[in-house]
């Protein structure tokens, strides 16, 4: 399978979208078969395990087979390619579960809390705040993870597995908001096994029950762990076309 880094992904230009180069009923399916193969070895319940369907840079064309071979639950990496793509699926289709994955501005808040069900960035204090200030406001309630930055790495958003526990304490106390879980994005170049570990580590002594991590490459490995909530792109979609 090809797999590019996800630093390539995040310089694509915003309205260039890609065309899916693969049968999204034949990934969806060896995905979700993978999945259960996973959860058998690890002797867990398939049930335990959302699969994400991250969509970026796809347009509806290449989402609706998806969503019509029964996928439900869908993710975007930007709030305005999301804004600009999703009101009209959303509307002609029911029951679509839709989870931010990638870095949110707190100027973004407003419109992230009203489009999305889960939000798997929350990474600062700043954003906490707006978060709760949106969701006071509007009465909606996504599911909240924090990101924890596992490799420590300068480029990378997330809260470093030293601050975590401050951080996922202080949103909880001085935000008031519900942690659902947490999410990882091992480095690029690195085994993802102790990432993922150090991931659940933190989950289990803050008692936060959902684990958002495991890619295309590593979904497998991430179920190990106890991944609850696998995020898939390239499987299902097909590659990304690289920026211009
Ligand atoms: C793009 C992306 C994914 C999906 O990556 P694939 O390798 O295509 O499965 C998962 N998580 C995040 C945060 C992403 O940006």
């Amino acid at each position: 399978m090809l797999f590019v880094g996800s630093a390539q992904f995040d310089r694509k230009p915003r309205n260039v979208y890609a065309v899916a180069t693969m049968n999204p009923h034949a990934g969806l399916a060896e995905v979700r078969r993978e999945i259960e193969a996973a959860c058998r070895d690890a002797g867990r319940d398939p049930a335990g395990v959302t699969l994400v369907a991250i969509a970026k840079t796809f347009d509806a064309a290449a989402i609706e087979p998806v969503i019509d071979a029964g996928q439900r639950v869908f993710g975007e990496n930007r709030v305005q390619e999301a804004k600009a793509k999703w009101p009209p699926l959303l509307a002609r289709h029911r029951a679509i579960e839709l989870h931010l994955v990638g870095p949110l501005q707190s100027n973004k808040a407003r419109d992230a809390v009203a489009l999305f069900d889960a939000i798997h960035s929350l990474d600062r204090d700043s954003l906490a705040g707006a978060l709760a200030k949106e969701i006071a406001r509007q009465s909606r309630r996504p599911a909240l993870f924090v990101e924890i930055n596992t490799g420590a790495e300068a480029q990378k958003s997330g809260v470093t597995p030293q601050d975590a526990d401050a951080f996922i304490g202080a949103c909880r106390e001085r935000h008031g908001l519900a942690i659902a879980g947490l999410m990882c994005i091992p480095p690029f170049d690195e085994a993802p096994a102790p990432h993922f570990a150090l991931t659940a580590q933190i989950a289990r002594r803050n008692g936060l029950a959902l684990l958002s991590m495991g890619m295309s490459a590593d979904f497998k490995i991430a179920i190990a762990f106890g991944a609850t909530h696998v995020r898939v792109g390239t499987a299902i979609f097909g590659a990304r076309t690289k920026a211009p």
